[in-house]
């Protein structure tokens, strides 16, 4: 399977970014992994002009479950593919928090996404009190199935695990928790899936994301790629992490 950088510009960048978004389309030719960026939507349409020649793909960071219609500041998958994407972020822990989004509205939207023939980025994690209590697996493989519509495939699913205490912090798990985490999670798709198609769905880690600890990351099992959020910015960050997988 093809590994997967994914960065995840959360609500950072105006036009003057396009020129780290073309510098990391140069440290992409030549990588092994797949390179993502999902930008701010504003900056989608001259993103992936920017980038149609170079193998970085782009994505949004959300979309409305509907297809159409009176939802005022929303925006549908299919304006998203339009506008080049060919991924969607859903369920980030910041929509969850900031937008109290339910697994069940996930859920709706992975459905709209797949819709629009993109694929879906799903992301789950726990917070530091759940893990204090204990309650890690539970919450995240309970995520996982309540997110993730009937008819996932490897082609148009993508896991995240991220932990919200490691979002931003500067904190990482250590090695063995993120493989506990991603076993679990392959284990409850090839239970719901079955074992082919879990096997082909790549399963990123995020949160805190550096050059310095992105190769120990990478070299967990059921690790394949990550969601990188600040260190995504600029190419001279990014580029190591990409070079990493
Ligand atoms: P940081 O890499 O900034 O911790 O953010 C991770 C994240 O939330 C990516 O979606």
């Amino acid at each position: 399977m093809r590994k997967l950088a994914a960065g995840n510009w959360k609500m950072n960048g105006t036009s003057s970014a396009l020129c780290e978004a073309e510098a990391i389309g140069e440290v992409a030719n030549g990588a092994r992994a797949e390179v993502l960026i999902c930008p701010p939507t504003t900056l989608l349409s001259r993103l992936s002009a920017l980038l149609s020649e170079s193998p970085v793909a782009t994505g949004g960071q959300d979309c409305h479950a509907a297809a159409s219609g009176a939802h005022t500041g929303d925006i549908s998958a299919d304006m998203l593919r339009d506008a080049g994407a060919r991924y969607v972020i859903l369920g980030h822990s910041e929509r969850r928090t900031d937008h109290g989004e339910t697994d069940e509205a996930v859920c709706a939207k992975v459905t709209a996404a797949w819709n629009a023939r993109l694929a879906a980025i799903v992301c789950v994690g726990e917070t530091g009190e759940e893990r204090d209590a204990g309650n890690t697996l539970a919450v995240v493989t309970g995520q996982l199935k309540g997110s993730i519509p009937e008819g996932a495939s490897a082609e148009t699913l993508v896991v995240a695990y991220e932990p919200v205490w490691a979002i931003g912090t500067g904190r990482v798990p250590t090695t063995e928790q993120i493989g506990e985490v991603h076993d679990a999670l392959r284990a409850s798709l090839a239970e719901r899936f079955g074992a082919e198609v879990a096997d082909g769905i790549r399963l990123l880690y995020g949160g805190s994301v550096k050059g310095a600890n992105a190769a120990e990351i990478f070299a967990v099992s059921n690790v394949d790629g990550a969601l990188v959020g600040g260190a995504s910015l600029k190419a001279a960050d990014f580029g190591p992490i990409i070079q990493a997988l």
